[in-house]
């Protein structure tokens, strides 16, 4: 059985450049697969067209192939946004041009991806019909670009393309950090909780799930998974003390009730947002609930679209705790995958899922656009635990940032 890895774990390169310049043909070439439509006429790829492959030594990537970005007409216009949103999950760009073009248009399309911070490789393409101006490639070369001519006729350039695309993943892609394993320790156990209710899938663990015991599994560490019922039993096991409870962020207040003081406690999708995201600006977002008003904007994102069950977590429970915390119920907005409002500075507060569908970069994107219209964002385990009063026992593995929010909310 093949085994696929999970979005998350996979570096994503985004492919751009003006249309026709053969980006679907580079895609393919590399790929060694017809994924995306390759013809003469400028245009057709419309919607970005993603592959997923392993490219090693590196792993698993996924590729995102664009429309062009000089599309034009209303339709062009909406292409153009669909094409833009891909730089927010893009770990690697490649900017593909003809060999011998290279003008103000490709000039800004290099600034805007290099303004976003994202690592780029230029690819000049179509060598076999003439090969790329050295002027163009002196002058790229000596700003630090890395420059590959290639040609997806006759194959040149392909291998060095990969390399480069090898030497280019970003270090924080090549050593992601670890979900839990340095909370735990060699030879130490973690006691997962994961309650097997309604909203829990037939047969199967969640990827969070998956993903906590994986990575103790790789770090020597002991993972003991439990639902609630024999959470007290494994608890009181005479000389047993785990180094962190983990639960799902749905059954948080049974577990702080069963759990000893001593022992740390935190969920998934507490980890979730330091791995995928930003611990600390999340957790200093949930103190914006203590500031809610009834009637006060929030919107609610999920990463993933799935069919809502009768007592869903993001459309039921948070408004239903969030609501009784703050003694009245907020305008709640819902949005789920990479669409969210353009504009976001009516809303009070962001309230997150831990994202575990996606890779780190398009998380971090997201949290720039809430701090950029300086709305404050949390996550789905840190809104409950502030909801349901404990959000700073379920910070407690993590002291150094308990001490910074116990600082801000002293002022
Ligand atoms: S809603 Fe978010 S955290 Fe839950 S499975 Fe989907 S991507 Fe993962």
């Amino acid at each position: 059985m093949i085994q696929t890895s999970p979005k998350t774990f996979r570096l994503h390169i985004g492919i751009f450049g003006r249309r026709n310049a053969g980006k679907s043909s580079i895609l393919n070439t590399i790929t060694g697969q017809n994924v995306s439509i390759v013809s003469d006429i400028a245009g057709t790829t419309t919607d970005p067209v993603e592959k997923p492959m392993e490219l090693l030594p590196l792993g698993p990537v996924q590729f995102i192939d664009t429309a062009g970005m000089d599309d034009e007409g209303s339709l062009g216009l909406q292409r153009l946004e669909r094409s833009r949103q891909v730089f927010d999950r893009t770990d690697l760009a490649l900017l593909v041009a003809s060999s011998n073009i290279w003008t103000e248009f490709e000039a800004k399309l290099l600034e805007e991806i290099h303004n976003r911070k994202i690592p780029v490789i230029v690819v000049l393409n179509k060598t076999d019909i003439s090969p790329p101006d050295p002027e163009i490639v002196k002058s790229l070369r000596e700003a630090n670009y890395t420059v590959i001519p290639v040609s997806t006729l006759s194959g040149e350039g392909i291998c060095e393309l990969c390399q480069a695309i090898i030497e280019s993943a970003p270090d924080s892609f090549v050593n992601r950090p670890v979900i839990l394993s340095d909370l735990v320790g060699p030879g130490e156990s973690a006691v997962l909780v994961v309650p097997i209710d309604k909203e829990a899938p037939k047969g199967r663990l969640i990827l969070p799930q998956v993903q906590s015991i994986r990575d103790l599994l790789d770090n020597e560490c002991i993972s003991i998974v439990t639902g609630l019922s024999n959470l007290p039993q494994i608890l009181s096991r005479s000389g047993f003390q785990p180094k962190l409870v983990v639960t799902d962020s749905q059954a948080f207040k049974e577990v702080a009730q069963i759990t000893p003081p001593l022992v740390p406690i935190t969920s998934f999708s507490i980890l979730f947002a330091r791995f995928q995201g930003d611990l600390q600006t999340m957790a200093l977002g949930a103190l914006t609930i203590d500031n809610l008003k009834p009637g006060d904007r929030v919107l609610i994102a999920e990463a993933c679209s799935h069919h809502p069950v009768e007592d869903d977590i993001g459309t039921v429970k948070i408004p239903r705790w969030l609501t009784k915390k703050i003694g009245g119920s907020p305008q709640f907005t819902f949005t789920r995958g990479h669409d969210i409002p353009d504009d976001l500075s009516g809303f009070k507060l962001v309230i997150h899922c831990g994202a575990c569908m996606w890779n780190r970069r398009t998380m971090l994107s997201r949290i720039e656009r809430c701090l950029r219209a300086a709305v404050p964002i949390t996550n789905y385990g840190l809104a409950i635990a502030h909801s349901l009063g404990i959000l700073e026992r379920s910070l407690s593995p993590f002291p150094g940032l308990l001490n910074t929010l116990k600082t801000t909310r002293s002022v």
